[in-house]
């Protein structure tokens, strides 16, 4: 049977660190503020947001919440973000997405400096990863690293596949694996012969958002499989893009739904907010 890589053990260990480090700041007069924009009432968002905001509380980082309403224009949320780009006191930008409709995305992603883009969205911050400069890293597919790393588990020369290649998860992914020296593929929804290529990963990343799409004929025997994946299912209970009971036979190392990738992505927000000083 598979190690269970404990996503909830691993964040609370980095948050304890954290804390420690946020404390020894504060005794040399530097304080971190992290500004959280909400636009709408998206009830998934509140509850993100809600956390985001406990994090902050717990480790000693202040929130500044903004909530704003569903009908705030793209010029009124650019304000803020832009009065917030120019304040000295808040060294973090975070702007809840999904946005509604009548707000780009990426124009305001792009509106906010990227020394305050903790969520490592921004194309500078993105484009700094492709080339290996430091910057701030995509919080979730950071956080995989650090569940790998963690749990003993070697990159370096590693076949690792991710599926999935959105901005947010799967493409940064891959660049972070890269970094880690894996061998890296990336497949997608017009891969052909997909569980071909799955089974080539020693590691493997799944991020397709299709629950329980992954069963063990896509998975080698021993293969370490970390599953990015959330829904809810039939019975409102919480499960992966990864067919667990099927799958964790098979495979060495694997991370469970809920308490696998999903507590690292706060995890390694509030890093991303405390790395800047470090
Ligand atoms: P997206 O929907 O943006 O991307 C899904 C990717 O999967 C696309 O690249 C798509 O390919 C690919 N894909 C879809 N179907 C298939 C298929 N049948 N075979 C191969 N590839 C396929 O999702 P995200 O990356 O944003 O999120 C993925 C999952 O992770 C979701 O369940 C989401 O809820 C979860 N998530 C969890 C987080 C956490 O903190 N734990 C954070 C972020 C996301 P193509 O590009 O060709 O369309």
């Amino acid at each position: 049977m598979a190690n269970i890589i404990d996503g909830k053990k691993i964040s609370a260990q980095i948050k304890e660190e954290l804390k420690e480090k946020v404390a020894a700041m504060g005794e040399k007069g530097i304080k971190t503020t992290l500004a959280v924009i909400q636009v709408g009432k998206d009830p998934a968002s509140s509850v993100y947001v809600g956390n985001k905001k406990k994090a902050c509380a717990y480790i000693g980082i202040r929130s500044l919440a903004y909530e704003l309403e569903e009908e705030t224009t793209q010029e009124e949320l650019l304000a803020l973000v832009e009065e917030l780009n120019g304040r000295e006191d808040v060294n973090g930008i975070l702007v809840q997405l999904p946005l509604p409709s009548h707000i780009d995305e990426n124009t305001v992603i792009e509106a906010i400096r990227p020394e305050k883009d903790v969520d490592g969205f921004h194309p500078e911050s993105v484009g700094r990863l492709c080339i290996g400069q430091p910057g701030f890293v995509s919080c979730t597919p950071a956080g995989i690293i650090q569940l790998l790393k963690r749990s003993g588990i070697e990159i370096a020369g590693k076949e690792c596949v991710v599926v999935g290649r959105s901005n947010i998860v799967g493409k940064p992914m891959a660049l972070l694996l890269l970094r880690e020296n894996g061998t890296v593929t990336i497949a997608h929804s017009k891969t052909r012969n997909l569980k071909e290529v799955t089974k080539r990963a020693d590691i493997l990343i799944v991020a397709v958002g299709k629950p329980k799409m992954i069963t063990k004929e896509y998975v080698k025997e021993g293969a370490v499989v970390i599953d990015v994946g959330i829904h809810r299912n039939a019975e409102n209970k919480l499960c992966g893009d990864v067919d667990y009971d099927d799958v964790a036979p098979v495979c060495s190392a694997i991370t469970p739904v809920p308490g696998g990738v999903g507590p690292m992505t706060i995890a390694m927000l509030m890093n991303n907010c405390v790395e800047m000083y470090l």
